[in-house]
């Protein structure tokens, strides 16, 4: 399976300096318009290139390129354990409101043969998460890169996430939380494996 990214680049890879002809920047002062409120005042009159700005941070994973960030971050080594990275704080964009979700992220995985390079783990997060995303997709894009680069005997990923579209608005209930996983392989497959994961990450197994 080839992950690529889904839409079209949008400027350079040195993203955060938007250009001052830039969409965003139109569609920032276009929604200050359209919400009523004066785009010439004083405290509004850079926001559209703020807004730009931050636009481009926080959706950059469309721009990354999965075989870039690992590099030559893949290692043979003989380990048949699990090997698990919790608590990675992550950030998105939901992509029915454009609102943030946010929350941590458990992963492991089972090598075959090959382990990568750890701190590649939460960069790998970070490249699906930094795009208009729903957790459910963002949860099984993780995995299937992790599958991608490793061909590992397994992954299992958990997420936790607020909401702010629950939060703020609709329901408006502040404190729920959303959890996703996605379980491959050994994970799926075998039982004990599973709950030695859940277990690493800190989840209470419900039996
Ligand atoms: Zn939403």
């Amino acid at each position: 399976m080839q992950i690529t990214t889904a839409v079209p680049h949008i400027g350079a890879l040195d993203a955060p300096e938007a250009a001052p002809d830039d969409r965003l920047v139109e569609a920032a002062r276009e929604t200050i318009i359209a919400i009523g409120e004066d785009p010439g005042r004083e405290g509004l009159a850079r926001t559209p290139e703020r807004v730009a700005r931050s636009w481009r941070f926080l959706t950059q994973g469309y721009q990354t390129d999965l075989d870039e960030l690992v590099n030559s971050a893949i290692f043979d080594e003989k380990c048949g354990e699990i090997v698990a990275v919790k608590n990675i704080r992550f950030f998105s964009m939901c992509e029915h409101h454009m609102l943030p979700f946010f929350g941590i992220c458990h992963v492991g995985y089972i090598p075959n043969g090959r382990v990568i390079g750890l701190s590649k783990i939460p960069r790998i997060v970070d490249m699906f998460a930094r795009r208009l995303q729903i957790q459910e997709r963002l949860t099984q894009q993780i995995a299937a890169a992790l599958n991608q680069v490793l061909n590992p005997r397994g992954v299992a990923i958990v997420m936790e996430a607020h909401h702010l579209c629950m939060m703020m608005r609709g329901v408006e209930k502040e404190s729920s939380l959303t959890l996703t996983s996605e379980m491959t392989g050994a994970f799926r497959e075998n039982r004990k494996t599973r709950e030695e994961f859940l277990g690493l990450a800190g989840m209470r197994i419900i039996p």
